[in-house]
């Protein structure tokens, strides 16, 4: 039986590492993370500071510790006319993490307002499918910081079942260079550390798999995106919008999402008006935004392009427009920084990886956001995960 080592257990790693292991694969993963509670999630975010911010989490289960549990199939047309067709893992997918819209009782003032708002502007705002069960989680919007409950849905689940199917987990080992051998690769590295291999599954995610390939000599790193947002926010006294389910609606436009979110940014912004966390309502406003970025081995470089702030004050504006109807003090609208908590597209299908995520390099696949062709514009984990089950299937049937 082979050997596989999967490098990083975050949205690609957990799932390929699960769906392998299922089939009587030995797998082992590797993490430069540790374990960690998913309430103490927010203690593991490393924020890399370009001219905008970019997010991710290093621990057990990578970046999805730290979800809003957003679940939309995104970048389905690009896939598909790239030659990968997603729509059986989709339907898989949604099926193991129980996809849908979350109960009234899970909707709370601040974000109906919106909605009412919205609609009554000719915005439809749809509620947003979630991977969160509504019997366990009682909202407290701290999705972003862990999960005090458990109640969403993470990579931990599916890394529990792989290690329950006999898969290792090595956790805090950063892996930083490939063994290479006549341009197979035939392990992994560690500093001096080496770990054998007969296949190598890179899922460090969209700021790391970039760095390793590098370093063993392969072209990766450009076009990076990060779908870029804001949160617009003002004052509506004693809303406690604070304390909501973040992200429980959506408009879709072209290129621009539009979702309720409460920032705790937004407090220091509008601090001449005294307000507390539960005085604030906003919108999120996220692009999709150009791959205009690069991930070098000792840097990251992202900047707006004129089409990213001509998308980012086309959708502020529709966002001060639904928040001033729905009530909010029109003189108090503020906005955050612009942001990024997508990363992705630094291995990208057709650049460095072919349609079965193979690199250049045999027995060597990426899958995790780095190989999205372009910004999905929206939240990512659904199609990562998809991404996953087909990269399984293939290796079952045709390397393994
Ligand atoms: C605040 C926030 C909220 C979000 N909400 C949503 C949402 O609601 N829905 C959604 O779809 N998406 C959401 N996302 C985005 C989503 O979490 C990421 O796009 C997704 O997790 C990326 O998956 P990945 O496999 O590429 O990387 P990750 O999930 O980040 O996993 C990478 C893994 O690699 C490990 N690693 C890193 N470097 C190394 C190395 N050198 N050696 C070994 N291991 C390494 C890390 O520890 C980590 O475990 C959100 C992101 C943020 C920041």
């Amino acid at each position: 039986m082979l050997n596989v080592i999967v490098v990083g257990s975050g949205a690609g790693g957990s799932s390929i590492a699960r769906e392998l292991a299922r089939n009587g694969v030995n797998v082992t993963i590797i993490d430069r993370g540790r374990i960690i509670r998913s309430r103490n999630a927010f203690k593991c975010y490393e924020t890399i500071q370009t001219n905008l911010e970019v997010m991710q989490t290093i621990c057990l289960g990578g970046t999805t510790m730290v979800t809003l549990g957003n679940a939309v199939r995104t970048s389905e047309d690009a896939f598909k006319t790239m030659g990968i067709d997603l729509k059986e893992e989709f339907m898989e997918v949604e099926h193991d993490l129980k996809v849908s819209t979350l109960p009234d009782s899970h909707f709370g003032s601040g974000t109906i307002k919106l909605m009412e708002s919205a609609s009554s502007l000719g915005f439809s705002m749809e509620r947003m499918p979630k991977f969160i069960d509504p019997n366990i989680c009682k909202p407290c919007g701290e999705c972003a910081f862990g999960c005090q409950r458990d109640a969403k849905w993470t990579s931990m689940k599916y890394l529990d079942e792989a290690i329950k199917l006999g898969a290792k987990v090595i956790e805090k080992t950063p892996i930083t260079e490939l063994i290479i051998q006549n341009q197979k690769v035939v392990g992994v590295k560690s500093y001096n550390q080496e770990f054998k291999a007969d296949l190598v599954i890179l899922c460090a995610g969209a700021l790391n798999t970039p760095r390793i390939l590098i370093k063993s000599g392969i072209n990766a790193g450009e076009k990076l995106f990060v779908d870029t947002f804001v949160t617009i926010g003002g004052v509506m006294k004693k809303i406690k919008f604070n304390k909501e389910v973040p992200m429980n609606a959506l408009i879709k436009l072209d290129d621009i999402i539009l979702s309720p979110h409460f920032s705790k940014i937004l407090v220091e912004k509008l601090k001449n008006f005294r307000v507390q966390k539960k005085d604030i309502l906003g919108i999120m406003v996220k692009i999709k935004d150009e791959s205009s970025g690069i991930v070098t081995e000792n840097s990251v470089v992202k900047n707006n392009t004129s089409k990213d702030v001509e998308l980012l004050s086309k959708g502020s504006a529709i966002a001060g427009s639904i928040l001033m109807n729905a009530g909010v003090d029109s003189t108090s609208l503020v906005s955050t920084p612009p942001r990024g908590a997508h990363p992705g597209g630094t291995a990208a299908l057709g650049n460095v990886v072919d349609e079965n995520l193979e690199t250049s390099i045999s027995g060597l696949f990426v899958v995790d956001a780095s190989v999205f062709p372009e910004a999905p514009g929206a939240p990512p984990v659904l199609t990562i995960i998809a991404l996953a089950k087909r990269l399984a299937k293939y290796l079952l049937n045709e390397r393994i």
